[in-house]
């Protein structure tokens, strides 16, 4: 492992001195967490910033360390990153049980880390964080090992896939469905290895064959096997009514070249070795995949009777498939900021540009140019606002939201006693739209009680179903 720098050294240092006379549940001290995301970030490649960042990033939730303190210290990067991860945790917590909030607030908790992580080194951070949270998850009590192991199943490893960090995706699913399902778990994972075993021997011949074949031919290459995850073949086995025989990629091998063409020529080779299966031709390359995933599948049948998956790709996409965004960052990072100074847009697949908006946002605030989030044009969110609390929590509501639909998705509480409104700071009515980027100042009184007018002035379900309910209970005094 390369030496760590001044810097780094000075963050140990001082993470060290904060989480001082803590402990987790491991019962060891709290300062192995924390460094613990140091390493996973390093592995990952990250730059320095945000390895710092990995070091302080319980510090200012959970410490008597100051933002300020790290800012100074360490510079705006690094305290812009610690403060997105602390304000992502502390909408976490706000978000109570995950069985109450799944499954539709859980896709809001996605839109949500995807908002605040308007840097993506932020998201990086937590999942490095969750990763090692998931590596140690035994020492916590059964409960809270289910909730977080579901959690990561339904948001932190469908945010891994979406970065296309598959290596990332793959560890997260496994370790958290143990804990979700651990017969189920069990089960599979032996099903997969008598699988693994008994297809060794096959696997081994086509190696060979292919290998051959594939010098014949001249192409420059490397072969590998693949191992499918538990979870995968699970939510597989759902998709095909438990019918193992419709798994075709149990077996697999992946053969990596040195360019596109040599890709193309590559598959051309195991046509002509093996029967291919008529629609399992699969062209990422030519068609990325959301998550901008690229490489040529294909599933073929051998002389006997094998079902065995390729997939093909080059060095490159191969990298990307692994670590996703994480492996591009840097280098996304830079050339992006050489083509936003040359007014240009990176090119990126086009689901991957709402990363590049964001960056490009993220690179503006860290100028300390003003940004007017109202521009920010992401289809992802093409329906939804959010706003802020005073505190700077972030709440998700639709578009046209008014300040009941606020004051309600707040608390109940707070919704029957609303007496005024600021927006921005100053004083506005209920009847005025909500716009993205505004912060939302709910002023109550005790005497206050809800309006049967009110009902004209919210337009969310949920405002309206408290509202209704408060009025009913009202008139049955
Ligand atoms: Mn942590």
């Amino acid at each position: 492992m390369a030496q760590d720098s001044e810097r780094v050294k000075r963050a140990i240092e001082i993470a060290k001195k904060a989480h001082a006379g803590q402990f987790r549940k491991t019962g060891e001290p709290y300062i192995i967490h924390p460094l613990a995301v140091k390493k996973i970030l390093e592995e990952w490649g990250m730059d320095e910033d945000t390895i710092i960042a990995g070091v302080l990033h319980d510090t200012v939730e959970d410490t008597d360390l100051r933002l300020d303190d790290i800012k100074r210290e360490f510079g705006e990067s690094v305290a812009f990153l610690v403060d997105g991860v602390t304000k992502l945790s502390t909408a976490r917590n706000g978000m109570r049980d995950i069985d109450t909030y799944l499954p539709e607030t859980k896709d809001n908790f996605l839109r949500l880390m995807i908002a605040l992580g308007d840097d993506i080194r932020v998201l990086i951070i937590k999942l490095a964080d969750r990763l090692h949270n998931l590596r140690t998850l035994s020492a916590l009590p059964p409960d809270k090992q289910r909730k977080i192991a579901k959690e990561t199943l339904e948001v932190f490893a469908p945010l891994a896939d979406r970065l296309n960090m598959g290596l990332l995706r793959v560890e997260m699913a496994d370790l958290a469905f143990k804990y979700v399902d651990p017969k189920r778990y069990a089960y599979l994972k032996d099903l997969i290895e008598k699988h693994n075993k008994s297809a060794a021997r096959v696997l081994k011949k086509i190696e060979q064959e292919i290998s051959a074949a594939l010098k014949k031919e001249k192409i420059n290459f490397e072969l590998s096997g693949r191992v499918k995850s538990v979870y995968s073949l699970h939510k597989k086995l759902a998709k095909h009514n438990q019918n193992m025989g419709e798994i075709y990629d149990l077996t697999a091998l992946r053969i990596i070249v040195d360019d596109v063409t040599d890709c193309y020529l590559a598959l051309g080779v195991v046509h002509s070795l093996y029967t291919p299966m008529g629609g399992r031709i699969k062209d990422y390359i030519a068609m990325p995949k959301q998550n901008g995933y690229q490489s040529l599948h294909t599933t073929v049948i051998t002389k006997d009777k094998h079902v065995i998956e390729f997939q093909i790709r080059t060095r490159e996409m191969h990298e990307y498939a692994e670590r996703g965004l994480a492996a591009s960052f840097y280098y996304n990072e830079q050339k992006l900021t050489e083509n936003y100074k040359k007014g240009k847009i990176e090119h990126l697949p086009t689901n991957l540009l709402w990363i590049t908006e964001l960056q490009m946002t993220a690179a503006r605030l860290r100028e300390g140019k003003k940004v007017d989030l109202r521009k920010l044009k992401l289809n992802l969110f093409a329906d939804r606002i959010f706003v802020y609390t005073p505190k700077g929590d972030i709440i998700d509501l639709p578009q046209g939201a008014l300040p009941l639909d606020f004051a309600y998705r707040l608390h109940s509480e707070i919704g029957d006693h609303v007496v005024g409104v600021k927006i921005n700071g100053k004083m506005s009515n209920l009847n005025h739209k909500l716009q993205h980027g505004d912060i939302v100042e709910i002023m109550t009184s005790k005497n206050q009680t809800a309006k049967r007018s009110w009902l004209d002035k919210i337009i969310t379900p949920h405002a309206r179903q408290k509202l209704l309910h408060r009025l009913n209970s009202n008139t049955k005094k």
